[in-house]
């Protein structure tokens, strides 16, 4: 049997907790390096006997001495964004949870995953139930792609009823345990807007083709339309090891330990519009990503910089959406060419959302 080599990236976050249980389950799995922001990595690295483990700095001094066959991207932000294209240009399999490198460097990805010829698999869930109902098919027969969302903990609610919000019941999510930035982008819906551009440069389809509906429960992870008329849909309960294991498997689809759908206790699919005035944050992604250059990276520093003021409780949750569409209207979105050039683009977005005193 081969070994694969997984670098972790991220290791000490939601994620990168979860693909250690899946690896350490996995004969055909081990770990060459572990990365993290700032937490000692010590005993993790003791552990698996990895000899490459890195706190902070860069992912791709990493990525060059650990010599992996497959990178788990599971760092949050921005600051993923170089480990993605190391990755790709090299031709090296990416698991992607980083969602936000697509997100803000969506078209040198593309480039550099073209270059590279690797496999790129998506492990946020929706994305990675996208690429299972999509494998094998030719891009002519599909219609359009449906991402579901949760709605978040404020689904239904108006926006007064939002402005006083705590910290605490946004990082309450109904039914997706997660790191705390994402479960913020949950509540405001940014995760779906994030998720979107995400899936606009995963599967090359236009933004009129691609879909957001609310469905409550999480079930359904994914649809896929396709030109007569029919949905394939992805279910199963929301646990983030399946798309983990898909992609570390793949494609052999390796067994997991996660709980199995009871079809017959009851289970029912309810879907609903997102109500985009109350959730703007999500109607403002599809815009930046339709304006296409450097907007998305844009929409993607403000909010990452608003995300933390709100969790700081230096502002409201509604500052979340009007901080970013401030921003947006500031930038020229000027395509980068490079990462150097994307790297000023995010500083520059940085820059002008911290102008208020709040966020600075
Ligand atoms: P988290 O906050 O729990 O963990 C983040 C990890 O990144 C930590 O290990 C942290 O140390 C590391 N990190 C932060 N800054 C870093 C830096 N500059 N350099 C290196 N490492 C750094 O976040 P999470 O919930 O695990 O999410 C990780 C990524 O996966 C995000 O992009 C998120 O959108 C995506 N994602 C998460 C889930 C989930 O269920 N948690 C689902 C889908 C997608
Ligand atoms: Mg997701």
């Amino acid at each position: 049997m081969n070994v694969k080599r997984v670098a972790l990236l991220g290791a000490t976050g939601s994620i990168g907790r979860q693909a250690i249980e899946i690896v350490e389950r996995s004969p055909d799995l081990e770990l060459c390096g572990l990365l993290s922001g700032s937490r000692p990595l010590d005993a993790l690295a003791a552990a698996h006997g990895v000899a490459h483990a890195q706190v902070g700095g860069d992912a791709t001094a990493l990525l060059e001495a650990c010599e992996p066959d497959v990178v788990l991207n599971a760092i949050v932000g921005f600051a993923g964004v170089g480990a993605t294209l190391w990755t790709l240009e090299r031709g090296v399999t990416l698991a992607l949870a980083n969602k936000e490198s697509l997100v803000a460097a969506g078209e040198l990805a593309v480039a550099a995953h073209a270059r590279g010829g690797g496999l790129l698999l998506p492990v946020d869930s929706e994305h990675s139930a996208l690429f299972q109902c999509l494998e094998g098919r030719s891009a002519d027969v599909v219609e359009s792609l449906v991402l579901t969302a949760s709605g978040g903990p404020f689904r239904g609610r108006t926006r007064a009823e939002l402005e006083r919000v705590t910290v605490a019941q946004a990082l309450a999510h109904p039914t997706w345990s997660m790191g705390r930035k994402i479960t913020v982008d949950s509540a405001t819906l940014a995760n779906k807007g994030l998720e979107l551009i995400e899936a606009h440069w995963l599967f090359g389809l236009p933004y009129e083709r691609i879909e957001t509906v609310v469905h409550p429960t999480s079930i359904v992870h994914a649809l896929v339309r396709f030109r007569d008329g029919s949905l394939l849909a992805h279910l199963g309960h929301p646990d983030m090891r399946v798309p983990i294991s898909f992609a570390l498997s793949y494609p052999r689809r390796a067994a997991t330990p996660v709980p199995r759908l009871d079809l017959a206790a009851g289970l029912e699919l309810r879907f609903e519009a997102p109500d985009l005035d109350v959730f703007p944050m999500l109607r403002l992604a599809r815009e930046a990503g339709e304006r296409g250059g450097t907007f998305p990276c844009a929409y993607n520093a403000a909010n990452e910089v608003a995300v933390a003021a709100f969790l700081d409780g230096r502002i409201g949750f509604l500052d979340i959406a009007a901080t970013v569409e401030r921003v947006l209207a500031a930038v020229d979105g000027a395509p980068a060419r490079d990462l150097a050039d994307l790297a000023e683009v995010d500083d520059e977005a940085r820059r002008i959302a911290s102008g208020s005193r709040a966020l600075a």
